[in-house]
């Protein structure tokens, strides 16, 4: 038998790929999640599997149970879900992975850490290296979020240094792919759902403003790649994603080419502090474990599309 490992939000969009890799490698699998975003849909396909186990649990209360590895994927990741109860986000990030950690410690776990992009805020290098401190607003709509991962990659530098835990940080830039919530305001899974129902597609700003999505296949490959890897220095932090990068208005345009949708574009109010550009240097990842991106976003879309009007329309 393989390892025993927790995964924290299991049932979300990224923890449900996760999930389903681990187990295809023979692990047991237990995944924590109090279900705030995540859906039993999305690991129903996995129940029936022996070695993988379901807990109802919020990570803002301890947790204990054996593992010999950890990811702390628990948070919910888009603006809508984020920002509806802000002072939750922020305890979900810092206690959970407090809670987390602690539980490393204990069992001599190793333990990754789901951080985001978001910890360089609205970036002045471009593009984002792990040696970039960020620029962020401590006080703006998005700072629940932003700040909350901050604090936990803090946790988890504390952890290492002052208890020798065994950690992994990896910074997540913008992923797209099937099990998406179908109404959390994310551009792609918005700008499909409008176009496979012929309704205006909503482009906030100018959509002069950049993002660069990665596969959620290709993601969780890295993820594991770099829990697994024995090597000195890999507490990282390590940037994963893709690095092409794209416009708002571009990807609109390509959404609506690949649905053959009769959509229009309208423009809205860009939300606050939305980050102007975005793009992940990768080489530091590729360095430790060789990993790089590697479905482009035409093949990632069509199986995105293709998942949305199977499941909804
Ligand atoms: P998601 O919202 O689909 O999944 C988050 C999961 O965590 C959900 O299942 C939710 O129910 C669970 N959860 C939330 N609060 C919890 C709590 N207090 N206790 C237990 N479970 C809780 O989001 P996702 O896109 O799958 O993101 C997963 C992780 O990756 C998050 O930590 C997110 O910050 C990080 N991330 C995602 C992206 C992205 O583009 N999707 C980018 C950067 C970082
Ligand atoms: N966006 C958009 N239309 C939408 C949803 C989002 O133009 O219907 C824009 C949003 O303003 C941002 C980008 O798409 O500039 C990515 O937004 P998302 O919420 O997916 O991720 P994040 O801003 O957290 O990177």
């Amino acid at each position: 038998m393989g390892k025993r490992i927790l995964v924290t939000g299991g049932a979300g969009f990224i923890g449900s790929h996760l999930c389903k890799k681990l187990l295809e490698q023979k692990n047991q699998v237990i995944c924590v999640d109090n279900f705030f975003t995540g859906r039993k849909e999305n690991v129903a396909a996995l129940m029936g599997n022996p070695h993988f186990q379901l807990v109802r649990h919020d990570v803002t209360e301890p947790f204990y149970m054996e593992a010999d590895q950890i990811y702390n994927l628990a948070c919910p990741a888009s603006p809508i879900h984020y920002q509806h109860d802000p002072i939750k986000t922020t305890k979900t990030s810092v206690l959970g992975a407090l809670h987390m950690l602690g539980l490393a410690k204990e069992h001599q776990a190793r333990i990754l850490q789901a951080s985001t992009s978001e910890v360089y805020g609205d970036p002045k290098v471009h593009p984002q290296t792990e040696d970039y401190y960020g620029n962020v607003n401590p006080i703006g709509l998005r700072a629940c979020y932003d700040e909350g991962k901050r604090a936990a990659e803090t946790l988890f530098f504390n952890y290492y240094r002052q208890h020798q835990a065994d950690i992994r940080v990896l910074r997540i830039f913008n992923v797209y792919g099937p099990n998406m919530c179908l109404n959390d305001g994310r551009v792609v899974s918005n700008f499909i759902v409008q176009a496979l129902g012929n309704q205006d597609i909503t482009v906030y700003g100018d959509g002069m403003q950049t993002r660069s999505f990665c596969f959620v296949k290709d993601l969780v490959e890295g993820m594991a790649a770099v829990m697994d890897c024995e090597g000195e220095n890999m507490q990282g932090p390590f940037n994963i994603g893709n690095p092409a990068e794209i416009s708002m208005l571009s990807l609109a345009e390509k959404i609506i080419e690949m649905t053959g949708a009769s959509s229009k574009i309208v423009y809205k109010e860009l939300p606050a502090d939305d980050p102007v550009k975005r793009k992940p240097d990768i080489r530091k990842i590729k360095d430790a474990v060789g990993w790089e991106p590697k479905v482009g976003l035409e093949q990632g879309l069509e199986e995105t599309i293709w998942y949305f009007k199977r499941e909804f329309f």
